[in-house]
């Protein structure tokens, strides 16, 4: 008396019955009848086959293993055949949807699926399976499989984040390490240059490859200038030795004379000791030149200062052309009587050179010399003593000529010494 059975009678053809309570194992079932008639038309039996439920639900089980994804498959009265392992209990129920009735009706025999959404909002497609009136029902929930796209969009993003922060890291060192490094490394050295220290070099074996050549520009710059400053510090010296010369006599300038008394003096302050000074004039000199001619006049300059450089050489003492036909003998620790002494030394040497001058009234070249002596102080200045031994040099001449006068005293018993006022 069952719908199936006796359908298959009728059409003699394969059936497939909905949901039913087996009479004699009272447990649900779907049940397959196959009447032989369709084989043999003599025939009045049927093949009839029960079908395991636990079977069809283990296969939905697997169509449903994906979040957010349903199954289930449903006989023509809506009852469930088979649903995955957490919704067995529904098995053998109607599925008492509203919703379900007109996917229902739109999938009459031979028709393909239709997808709509349920009451609970969730895409629903029902497919009739064929030659049935099963229908598979498969529900995906967009909420909680777009929740898991979303997870897995955030998980990517973040992965995203963390190998954007990776390759900054690693671009940061790499530039700390190829760029700012070498940069740091070349101030540095530029820094020394202009503390003047040439003698500095880059490091190469420090730097990454692109920056050797520009260390090796560094380096050879570093030593062409190095080499320029040397250059110019040694002609700086050749001509403040030059500027402090005098190159007719071969003594020192007044400017050479200038910078030593001043040096002297100082020394003088500090130990205590006496400094002289001799002022020396050539004798009626304009006449000389007036008979010889003024070249001759020059080598007789160069005699005397030859004479003089003697002089200083044995006495410790700082010979000079002052100016035109003057020299000068600086006396370092000395006081005023061996000063007269070094005096008349310079004088008879002088006598003693014999260079004829008819027109003076010792037939030679002669000298008047003025002697000025006197302790360095802070209460005195160097040019005071100049014009001291300038004063008894006026002396000298107004006394008459190749003589030695000191300043401010009269040594009458030595002959031609005699005083400056
Ligand atoms: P006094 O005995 O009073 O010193 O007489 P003087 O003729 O030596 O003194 P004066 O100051 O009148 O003349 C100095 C002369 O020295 C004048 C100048 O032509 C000469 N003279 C100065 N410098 C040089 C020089 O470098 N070479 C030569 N040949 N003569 C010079
Ligand atoms: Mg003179
Ligand atoms: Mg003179």
């Amino acid at each position: 008396d069952r719908p199936y059975f006796r359908k298959a009678l009728e059409t003699h053809d394969f059936v497939v019955s909905d949901f039913l309570v087996g009479r004699q194992t009272q447990k649900g079932t779907i049940l397959a009848a196959y009447p032989v008639s369709a084989i043999d038309t003599g025939e009045e039996a049927v093949i009839v086959a029960g079908m395991n439920l636990d079977w069809l639900s283990d296969m939905m089980s697997s169509l449903a293993g994906r979040v957010g994804v349903n199954a289930a498959l449903i006989d023509g009265e809506g009852t469930v055949l088979a649903a995955p392992p957490d919704e067995r209990s529904l098995i053998g129920k109607k599925l008492d949807r509203l919703s379900l009735l007109p996917a229902m009706a739109e999938t009459p025999q031979g028709r393909g699926s239709i997808t709509m959404h349920d009451d609970a909002g969730r895409l629903m497609t029902v497919s009739r399976i064929p030659g049935t009136s099963a229908r598979l029902v498969v529900t995906v929930d967009e909420n909680k499989v777009s929740a898991g796209i979303n997870r897995d969009i955030r998980t990517a993003y973040l992965q995203l984040a963390l190998v954007c922060l990776f390759v900054l890291l690693g671009a940061l060192i790499a530039a700390e390490r190829l760029i700012v490094q070498p940069i740091s490394v070349l101030t540095g050295v530029a820094k020394k240059f202009a503390e003047g220290n040439w003698s500095a070099r880059v490091a190469r074996k420090r730097l990454p490859s692109e920056f050797v050549p520009l260390a090796r520009a560094f380096n050879a710059m570093a030593a062409q200038l190095g080499q320029r400053e040397r250059e110019l510090v040694a002609s700086n010296s050749r001509l403040t030795v030059m500027a402090s010369m005098d190159l007719l006599s071969g003594l020192a300038n007044r400017r050479g004379l200038q910078s030593r008394l001043d040096f002297e003096w100082m020394k003088g302050q500090q130990t205590g000791h006496r400094l002289a000074l001799m002022m020396i004039d050539v004798d009626h000199f304009k006449l000389f030149n007036d008979s010889y001619g003024h070249p001759e006049g020059d080598a007789c300059l160069s005699r005397i200062g030859e004479t003089l450089a003697a002089v200083a050489d044995q006495t410790s003492g700082f010979a000079a052309r002052y100016g035109g036909e003057e020299f000068c003998l600086l006396l370092p620790e000395t006081g005023m009587g061996r000063a007269l002494q070094v005096g008349e030394l310079v004088r008879t040497a002088v006598e003693q050179l014999d260079l004829p001058h008819r027109t003076s009234a010792f037939e030679r070249v002669t000298v008047s010399i003025g002697v000025a002596c006197t302790l360095p102080s802070e209460h005195a200045t160097p040019a005071e003593l100049i014009e001291a031994a300038d004063a008894a040099l006026y002396a000298a001449k107004h006394r008459g000529r190749n003589n030695v006068v000191e300043h401010g005293f009269i040594r009458a018993s030595d002959g031609p010494v005699a005083m400056a006022s």
